[in-house]
Protein backbone atom coordinates (compact mmCIF):
# COMPACT_ATOMS: atom_id res chain seq x y z
CA UNK A 1 0.00 0.00 0.00
CA UNK A 2 1.91 3.15 -0.83
CA UNK A 3 1.29 6.12 1.85
CA UNK A 4 -0.89 8.94 1.24
CA UNK A 5 2.04 12.76 1.44
CA UNK A 6 0.43 14.56 4.20
CA UNK A 7 1.46 17.80 5.18
CA UNK A 8 2.40 17.60 9.21
CA UNK A 9 3.47 19.74 11.57
CA UNK A 10 5.50 18.28 14.53
CA UNK A 11 6.22 20.07 17.86
CA UNK A 12 8.89 18.50 20.50
CA UNK A 13 12.06 17.47 18.44
CA UNK A 14 14.25 15.73 21.30
CA UNK A 15 15.61 12.41 21.44
CA UNK A 16 12.25 10.54 20.37
CA UNK A 17 10.80 13.89 18.22
CA UNK A 18 14.01 14.60 16.40
CA UNK A 19 14.04 10.71 14.73
CA UNK A 20 10.51 10.11 14.20
CA UNK A 21 10.33 13.51 12.50
CA UNK A 22 13.29 12.50 10.55
CA UNK A 23 11.12 8.98 9.51
CA UNK A 24 7.84 11.15 8.06
CA UNK A 25 10.50 13.53 5.93
CA UNK A 26 11.76 9.96 5.01
CA UNK A 27 8.64 8.61 3.95
CA UNK A 28 7.87 11.50 1.44
CA UNK A 29 5.53 13.77 3.88
CA UNK A 30 5.88 17.47 3.99
CA UNK A 31 7.13 18.13 7.73
CA UNK A 32 7.32 21.28 9.93
CA UNK A 33 8.62 21.23 13.28
CA UNK A 34 9.41 23.51 16.23
CA UNK A 35 11.09 22.85 19.89
CA UNK A 36 11.35 25.53 22.52
CA UNK A 37 15.18 25.16 22.13
CA UNK A 38 16.45 26.26 18.69
CA UNK A 39 19.19 23.72 18.26
CA UNK A 40 16.79 20.86 18.46
CA UNK A 41 15.57 22.57 14.85
CA UNK A 42 19.08 21.83 13.17
CA UNK A 43 18.49 17.45 12.83
CA UNK A 44 14.89 18.47 11.41
CA UNK A 45 16.40 20.93 9.31
CA UNK A 46 19.23 18.62 7.98
CA UNK A 47 17.23 15.49 7.30
CA UNK A 48 15.03 18.00 4.59
CA UNK A 49 12.22 18.93 6.99
CA UNK A 50 11.10 22.71 7.50
CA UNK A 51 11.05 24.67 10.59
CA UNK A 52 8.75 27.27 12.30
CA UNK A 53 8.90 29.96 15.12
CA UNK A 54 6.04 28.81 17.14
CA UNK A 55 4.02 25.69 17.28
CA UNK A 56 1.08 27.34 15.68
CA UNK A 57 3.25 28.52 12.45
CA UNK A 58 4.47 24.72 12.27
CA UNK A 59 0.85 23.57 12.41
CA UNK A 60 -0.40 25.73 10.15
CA UNK A 61 -2.09 24.08 6.95
CA UNK A 62 -1.17 20.71 8.28
CA UNK A 63 -3.19 17.52 7.79
CA UNK A 64 -1.75 16.21 10.89
CA UNK A 65 -0.49 17.55 13.83
CA UNK A 66 1.88 15.44 16.27
CA UNK A 67 3.44 16.52 19.43
CA UNK A 68 6.24 14.92 21.28
CA UNK A 69 6.48 16.56 24.82
CA UNK A 70 8.26 15.10 28.00
CA UNK A 71 5.17 15.56 30.44
CA UNK A 72 1.39 16.03 30.88
CA UNK A 73 1.99 19.70 32.09
CA UNK A 74 3.83 20.81 28.40
CA UNK A 75 1.32 18.84 26.53
CA UNK A 76 -1.54 20.87 28.17
CA UNK A 77 0.32 24.30 27.81
CA UNK A 78 0.91 23.41 23.89
CA UNK A 79 -2.35 22.29 23.30
CA UNK A 80 -4.43 24.27 25.68
CA UNK A 81 -3.04 27.37 26.94
CA UNK A 82 -1.52 30.24 25.37
CA UNK A 83 -2.99 30.83 21.96
CA UNK A 84 -2.86 26.88 22.59
CA UNK A 85 -2.80 24.62 19.25
CA UNK A 86 -6.76 23.48 19.37
CA UNK A 87 -7.65 27.57 19.39
CA UNK A 88 -5.35 27.99 16.31
CA UNK A 89 -5.91 24.45 13.98
CA UNK A 90 -9.63 24.25 14.74
CA UNK A 91 -10.86 25.81 11.70
CA UNK A 92 -8.71 24.10 9.31
CA UNK A 93 -9.93 20.32 11.16
CA UNK A 94 -6.58 18.25 10.54
CA UNK A 95 -5.77 15.26 12.95
CA UNK A 96 -3.84 16.06 15.79
CA UNK A 97 -1.34 13.16 18.09
CA UNK A 98 0.23 12.94 21.00
CA UNK A 99 2.74 10.51 21.39
CA UNK A 100 4.24 11.66 24.72
CA UNK A 101 4.00 9.32 27.65
CA UNK A 102 1.34 11.46 30.16
CA UNK A 103 -0.66 10.93 32.79
CA UNK A 104 -4.78 9.56 31.75
CA UNK A 105 -6.36 12.21 32.71
CA UNK A 106 -3.73 15.30 31.05
CA UNK A 107 -4.94 12.89 27.90
CA UNK A 108 -8.33 12.61 28.19
CA UNK A 109 -9.06 16.59 29.10
CA UNK A 110 -6.71 17.50 26.21
CA UNK A 111 -9.32 15.18 24.13
CA UNK A 112 -11.88 16.35 25.50
CA UNK A 113 -11.20 20.22 24.60
CA UNK A 114 -10.42 18.97 20.92
CA UNK A 115 -13.56 17.58 20.56
CA UNK A 116 -15.38 19.98 21.89
CA UNK A 117 -13.80 22.50 18.91
CA UNK A 118 -15.02 19.56 16.69
CA UNK A 119 -11.01 18.13 16.15
CA UNK A 120 -10.09 14.40 15.87
CA UNK A 121 -7.85 13.48 18.58
CA UNK A 122 -5.34 10.07 19.33
CA UNK A 123 -2.61 9.27 22.43
CA UNK A 124 -0.48 7.12 20.42
CA UNK A 125 2.45 7.14 22.96
CA UNK A 126 5.15 4.73 22.03
CA UNK A 127 7.52 2.00 23.15
CA UNK A 128 10.87 0.89 21.34
CA UNK A 129 13.28 3.93 22.61
CA UNK A 130 15.32 5.82 20.55
CA UNK A 131 16.44 3.35 18.67
CA UNK A 132 13.16 2.30 17.70
CA UNK A 133 12.35 6.36 16.53
CA UNK A 134 15.74 6.09 14.48
CA UNK A 135 14.53 2.69 12.71
CA UNK A 136 11.16 3.59 12.16
CA UNK A 137 10.17 0.43 13.87
CA UNK A 138 8.00 1.51 17.20
CA UNK A 139 5.25 0.08 18.98
CA UNK A 140 2.18 2.47 18.55
CA UNK A 141 -0.48 2.10 21.34
CA UNK A 142 -3.41 4.26 20.31
CA UNK A 143 -6.54 5.36 21.93
CA UNK A 144 -9.41 7.40 20.23
CA UNK A 145 -12.13 6.89 17.99
CA UNK A 146 -11.73 4.04 16.23
CA UNK A 147 -12.80 6.08 12.45
CA UNK A 148 -9.71 8.60 13.87
CA UNK A 149 -7.01 6.10 14.10
CA UNK A 150 -7.87 4.69 10.67
CA UNK A 151 -7.18 7.97 9.66
CA UNK A 152 -3.99 8.57 11.41
CA UNK A 153 -2.50 4.88 10.85
CA UNK A 154 -0.51 5.43 7.87
CA UNK A 155 1.49 8.36 9.05
CA UNK A 156 2.32 6.22 12.15
CA UNK A 157 3.28 3.32 9.75
CA UNK A 158 6.01 5.91 8.65
CA UNK A 159 7.39 5.76 12.23
CA UNK A 160 6.75 2.39 14.07
CA UNK A 161 6.42 -1.10 13.00
CA UNK A 162 3.87 -2.06 15.17
CA UNK A 163 0.21 -0.06 15.53
CA UNK A 164 -2.03 -0.73 18.38
CA UNK A 165 -5.40 0.50 18.69
CA UNK A 166 -6.42 -0.12 22.39
CA UNK A 167 -9.54 1.40 22.80
CA UNK A 168 -10.99 4.89 23.03
CA UNK A 169 -9.19 8.43 24.57
CA UNK A 170 -6.75 7.64 27.35
CA UNK A 171 -6.43 4.05 26.48
CA UNK A 172 -3.00 4.00 24.63
CA UNK A 173 -1.74 6.08 27.73
CA UNK A 174 -3.25 3.30 29.98
CA UNK A 175 -1.50 0.63 28.33
CA UNK A 176 1.99 2.09 28.23
CA UNK A 177 1.62 2.91 31.81
CA UNK A 178 0.56 -0.68 32.66
CA UNK A 179 3.57 -1.83 30.69
CA UNK A 180 6.34 0.44 32.04
CA UNK A 181 4.98 -0.65 35.56
CA UNK A 182 5.07 -4.45 35.09
CA UNK A 183 8.30 -4.21 33.01
CA UNK A 184 9.66 -2.05 35.91
CA UNK A 185 8.67 -4.94 38.38
CA UNK A 186 10.19 -7.38 36.29
CA UNK A 187 13.61 -6.00 36.04
CA UNK A 188 13.76 -6.07 39.64
CA UNK A 189 12.65 -9.10 40.19
CA UNK A 190 15.68 -10.69 37.66
CA UNK A 191 17.79 -8.97 39.32
CA UNK A 192 17.04 -10.22 42.87
CA UNK A 193 17.23 -13.33 41.42
CA UNK A 194 20.51 -12.84 39.91
CA UNK A 195 22.03 -11.71 42.93
CA UNK A 196 21.07 -14.31 44.61
CA UNK A 197 22.09 -17.18 42.02
CA UNK A 198 25.53 -15.59 42.30
CA UNK A 199 25.55 -15.77 46.13
CA UNK A 200 24.69 -19.20 46.00
CA UNK A 201 27.43 -19.85 43.65
CA UNK A 202 25.63 -19.89 40.36
CA UNK A 203 27.09 -18.84 37.03
CA UNK A 204 24.68 -16.51 35.52
CA UNK A 205 24.52 -17.62 31.21
CA UNK A 206 23.70 -20.97 33.34
CA UNK A 207 21.13 -19.96 35.43
CA UNK A 208 19.61 -17.57 32.13
CA UNK A 209 19.93 -20.74 30.07
CA UNK A 210 17.78 -22.23 32.71
CA UNK A 211 15.33 -20.06 33.33
CA UNK A 212 15.08 -18.68 30.12
CA UNK A 213 12.74 -21.92 29.65
CA UNK A 214 11.62 -22.32 33.01
CA UNK A 215 8.87 -20.02 35.13
CA UNK A 216 10.81 -16.99 35.48
CA UNK A 217 10.98 -16.52 31.65
CA UNK A 218 10.35 -13.03 30.28
CA UNK A 219 11.22 -10.36 28.14
CA UNK A 220 13.36 -8.96 31.45
CA UNK A 221 14.97 -12.24 31.90
CA UNK A 222 15.41 -13.93 28.45
CA UNK A 223 16.03 -10.32 26.30
CA UNK A 224 17.29 -7.47 28.75
CA UNK A 225 18.59 -9.32 31.73
CA UNK A 226 19.97 -6.68 33.99
CA UNK A 227 22.57 -8.79 34.61
CA UNK A 228 25.78 -8.28 32.28
CA UNK A 229 27.21 -11.35 29.81
CA UNK A 230 23.98 -13.48 29.10
CA UNK A 231 22.15 -11.33 27.06
CA UNK A 232 24.21 -9.63 24.30
CA UNK A 233 21.90 -7.06 23.63
CA UNK A 234 21.26 -5.73 26.99
CA UNK A 235 21.78 -2.38 28.07
CA UNK A 236 23.91 -4.37 31.02
CA UNK A 237 26.58 -5.09 28.83
CA UNK A 238 26.86 -1.30 27.67
CA UNK A 239 27.69 -0.31 31.24
CA UNK A 240 23.46 0.50 30.89
CA UNK A 241 23.84 2.60 28.50
CA UNK A 242 20.02 3.36 27.48
CA UNK A 243 17.92 1.81 26.23
CA UNK A 244 15.10 3.92 28.52
CA UNK A 245 16.47 5.85 31.19
CA UNK A 246 15.80 5.47 34.76
CA UNK A 247 14.38 9.20 35.18
CA UNK A 248 12.22 8.42 32.78
CA UNK A 249 11.10 4.76 34.36
CA UNK A 250 10.64 6.85 37.84
CA UNK A 251 8.33 9.21 35.80
CA UNK A 252 6.23 6.26 34.35
CA UNK A 253 5.84 4.33 37.68
CA UNK A 254 4.79 7.69 38.80
CA UNK A 255 2.04 7.63 36.42
CA UNK A 256 0.53 4.15 36.59
CA UNK A 257 0.89 4.58 40.91
CA UNK A 258 -1.31 8.10 40.51
CA UNK A 259 -3.56 6.24 38.31
CA UNK A 260 -3.71 3.18 40.95
CA UNK A 261 -4.48 5.61 43.58
CA UNK A 262 -7.50 7.29 41.76
CA UNK A 263 -8.85 4.15 40.69
CA UNK A 264 -7.84 2.27 44.32
CA UNK A 265 -6.26 -0.67 43.00
CA UNK A 266 -3.65 -2.29 45.51
CA UNK A 267 -0.66 -1.96 43.62
CA UNK A 268 2.12 -2.60 46.31
CA UNK A 269 5.06 -4.15 44.41
CA UNK A 270 5.09 -1.24 41.58
CA UNK A 271 5.11 1.11 45.25
CA UNK A 272 8.25 -0.95 46.40
CA UNK A 273 10.22 -0.98 43.13
CA UNK A 274 9.53 2.55 42.35
CA UNK A 275 11.27 3.52 45.67
CA UNK A 276 14.04 1.40 44.17
CA UNK A 277 13.98 3.40 40.89
CA UNK A 278 14.48 6.87 42.74
CA UNK A 279 17.36 5.53 44.80
CA UNK A 280 19.11 4.62 41.72
CA UNK A 281 18.49 7.76 40.42
CA UNK A 282 19.66 9.63 43.89
CA UNK A 283 22.46 7.42 43.59
CA UNK A 284 23.35 8.99 40.14
CA UNK A 285 22.07 6.83 37.76
CA UNK A 286 19.27 8.68 36.14
CA UNK A 287 20.61 9.02 33.02
CA UNK A 288 21.53 5.11 32.78
CA UNK A 289 19.74 2.61 31.39
CA UNK A 290 16.26 1.13 34.15
CA UNK A 291 17.92 -1.97 34.44
CA UNK A 292 20.96 -0.16 36.52
CA UNK A 293 18.68 -1.02 39.51
CA UNK A 294 20.42 -4.08 39.24
CA UNK A 295 23.77 -2.59 40.16
CA UNK A 296 22.33 -0.76 42.61
CA UNK A 297 20.94 -3.34 43.98
CA UNK A 298 24.11 -5.40 44.35
CA UNK A 299 25.60 -2.42 46.27
CA UNK A 300 23.19 -2.73 48.87
CA UNK A 301 24.59 -6.07 49.97
CA UNK A 302 24.71 -6.63 53.85
CA UNK A 303 27.64 -9.04 55.17
CA UNK A 304 26.83 -12.83 54.74
CA UNK A 305 25.17 -14.19 57.94
CA UNK A 306 25.99 -17.52 56.61
CA UNK A 307 24.56 -20.34 59.10
CA UNK A 308 24.55 -20.45 63.02
P1 LIG B 1 13.24 15.04 25.33
O1 LIG B 1 13.30 15.79 26.61
O2 LIG B 1 14.50 14.62 24.66
O3 LIG B 1 12.40 15.89 24.22
C1 LIG B 1 11.29 16.70 24.52
C2 LIG B 1 11.39 17.97 23.66
O4 LIG B 1 10.24 18.77 23.87
C3 LIG B 1 12.61 18.83 24.00
O5 LIG B 1 13.40 19.06 22.86
C4 LIG B 1 11.99 20.13 24.55
O6 LIG B 1 12.74 21.30 24.25
C5 LIG B 1 10.65 20.14 23.84
N1 LIG B 1 9.64 20.97 24.50
C6 LIG B 1 9.31 21.02 25.82
N2 LIG B 1 8.32 21.89 26.02
C7 LIG B 1 8.01 22.42 24.80
C8 LIG B 1 7.06 23.39 24.37
N3 LIG B 1 6.24 24.01 25.22
N4 LIG B 1 7.02 23.68 23.04
C9 LIG B 1 7.86 23.07 22.16
N5 LIG B 1 8.78 22.15 22.53
C10 LIG B 1 8.85 21.83 23.83
O7 LIG B 1 12.30 13.78 25.61
P2 LIG B 1 12.18 12.44 24.74
O8 LIG B 1 13.15 11.42 25.23
O9 LIG B 1 12.12 12.81 23.30
O10 LIG B 1 10.74 11.92 25.23
C11 LIG B 1 9.52 12.53 24.79
C12 LIG B 1 8.37 11.70 25.33
O11 LIG B 1 8.47 10.35 24.84
C13 LIG B 1 8.35 11.60 26.86
O12 LIG B 1 7.02 11.66 27.30
C14 LIG B 1 8.96 10.22 27.13
O13 LIG B 1 8.53 9.63 28.34
C15 LIG B 1 8.46 9.43 25.93
N6 LIG B 1 9.29 8.27 25.57
C16 LIG B 1 10.64 8.38 25.58
C17 LIG B 1 11.41 7.26 25.25
C18 LIG B 1 12.93 7.33 25.26
O14 LIG B 1 13.57 6.26 25.22
N7 LIG B 1 13.53 8.51 25.27
C19 LIG B 1 10.78 6.03 24.94
C20 LIG B 1 9.40 5.97 24.90
C21 LIG B 1 8.64 7.10 25.23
Amino acid sequence: MTTPRATIGFIGLGNMGAPMAANLVKAGHTVTGYDLVPAALQALTAAGGKTATSAAEAAKGADVVITMLPEGAQVREVWLHQGGLIEAVKDAKPLLIDCSTIDVESARTVTAAAEAAGLEMLDAPVSGGTIGAQNATLTFMVGGAEKSFARGKSVLEAMGKNIFHAGGPGAGQSVKICNNMMAAINVVGVSEGFLLAQKLGLDWSKVHEICSTATSSSWALNTYCPAPGPAPAAPSNRDYAPGFMTRLMVKDVRLSQAAAEATGVPTPLAALALTMYEAAMAAGYGAKDFSVVFRWLAQQQRPARGSD
